[in-house]
């Protein structure tokens, strides 16, 4: 089934995945699928520090070169233009999988080929992960609960997903991914990990990717009115994405398979998360209602008991703590272009 890649992408060290003797290195050799998006970017710059070789596969669907560029030139670092729903030949120790839009305006906009970087590209690196006898992460989303019926949601909850509807491509995707995850650990012995990550934000997130974080913040800064989708009081729960790697590479290094949930437990209305981002930006900002849109969850906080026993985590920033962070980015890369055109 890997014929279709060349053999010059192939640095085989001899079938069974482990580094011949004399060739051992100190770092790991990490696979990061999307690690030129926002979550992989930041995950890519704590394996570099820590020592790693980092390979980022990515098809810059949604992420960006710049997210990764500071690592060109590093010999730790590699990067390949790849769309992982084709099949792929490296050698590595770990594989963290992340390659999949994130927000509901990416996925939604081609929601076949959303279907097919969750089943067909998880199902590849999978293959590899078997075959090299790497060990898997792989991040799910909340979005496995759909519009839950349980709150806070726990990892035993099965969740309540619409199939037919506008979200289905990811969230049901998704949960094939796991489902292919837990088989290939039961029938074929990958050692695979599961992450469940609730809504995240901070530095190198799209400005203009549709989610509510970013959204208020360019709005903000750009002076435009906060839309608010439907009433505002349906819930969610803000991760600062370094509390999320953190969560990660935790999960990654620790002898638990999963799922876990990895989010902030706090959790706030729109109308709430409004109100912060007014404090952080602007007084005088102001909110416009808008149409909600379909299938939209009412409600999501993480139960995070399971990580906080297991694998010793639990988020340290605030939104308080770290919205300005993420402001202070968007800031530069909205109104950086501009200073430079003047100067
Ligand atoms: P992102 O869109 O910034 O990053 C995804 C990356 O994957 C991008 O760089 C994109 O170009 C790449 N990609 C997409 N399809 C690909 C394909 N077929 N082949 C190769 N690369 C591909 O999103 P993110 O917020 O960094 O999310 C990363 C992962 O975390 C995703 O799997 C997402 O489902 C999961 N997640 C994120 C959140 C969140 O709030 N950010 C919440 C739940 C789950
Ligand atoms: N695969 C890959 N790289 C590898 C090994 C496998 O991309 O190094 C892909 C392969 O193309 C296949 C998928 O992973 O489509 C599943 O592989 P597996 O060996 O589990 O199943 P099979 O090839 O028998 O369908
Ligand atoms: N939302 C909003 N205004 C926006 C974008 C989103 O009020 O400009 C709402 C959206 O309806 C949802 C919540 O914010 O209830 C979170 O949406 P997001 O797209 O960020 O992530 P989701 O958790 O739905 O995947």
């Amino acid at each position: 089934a890997t014929s279709r890649v060349s053999s010059a992408m192939m640095t085989n060290w001899g079938g069974s995945g482990k580094v011949p003797l004399g060739l051992k290195r100190k770092g790991l050799r990490v696979l990061v699928t999307g690690g030129a998006g926002f979550v992989g970017s930041h995950l890519v710059d704590r394996l570099i520090a820590r020592g790693d070789s980092v390979i980022v596969v990515d098809n810059f669907f949604t992420g960006r070169k710049e997210n990764v560029v500071h690592h060109f030139g590093n010999p730790r670092f590699e990067m390949i233009r790849h769309d992982v729903v084709e099949p792929l030949l490296v050698e590595v120790d770990q594989i963290y999988h992340l390659a999949c839009p994130a927000s509901p305006v990416h996925y939604k906009f081609n929601p076949v080929k959303t279907i097919k970087t969750n089943v067909v590209g998880t199902l590849n690196m999978l293959g590899l992960a078997k075959r090299i006898g790497a060990r898997f992460l792989l991040t799910s989303t909340s979005e496995v609960y759909g519009d839950p019926l349980q709150h806070p949601q726990v990892e035993t909850y099965w969740g309540n997903v619409n199939p037919i509807g506008v979200r289905s491509c990811y969230d049901e995707g998704k949960r094939v991914a796991e489902t292919l995850t837990m088989d290939y650990h039961r029938g074929a012995g990958v050692e695979v990990r599961i992450a469940r990550i609730f809504n995240t934000y901070g530095p190198r997130m799209c400005i203009d990717d549709g989610r509510v974080v970013s959204n208020f913040v360019a709005q903000a800064l750009r002076k435009e009115p906060m839309t608010v989708y439907g009433d505002g009081k349906q819930t969610r729960s803000f991760q600062f994405v370094s509390d999320l790697v953190e969560g990660l590479m935790r999960l990654m290094e620790g002898e638990h398979v999963g799922p876990f949930n990895l989010g902030n437990p706090g959790e706030f209305t729109m109308l709430e998360l409004a109100e912060v981002v007014k404090e952080t930006i602007d007084p005088n900002a102001r909110i416009e209602f808008r149409p909600n849109t379909e299938d939209d969850p009412h409600k999501r906080k993480p139960d995070i008991t399971r990580a906080k026993e297991l694998l010793g985590w639990e988020p340290k920033v605030s939104l308080r703590k770290g919205l300005p962070l993420m402001v202070t980015d968007f800031r530069q890369r909205i109104f950086g272009d501009h200073i430079e055109e003047a100067a």
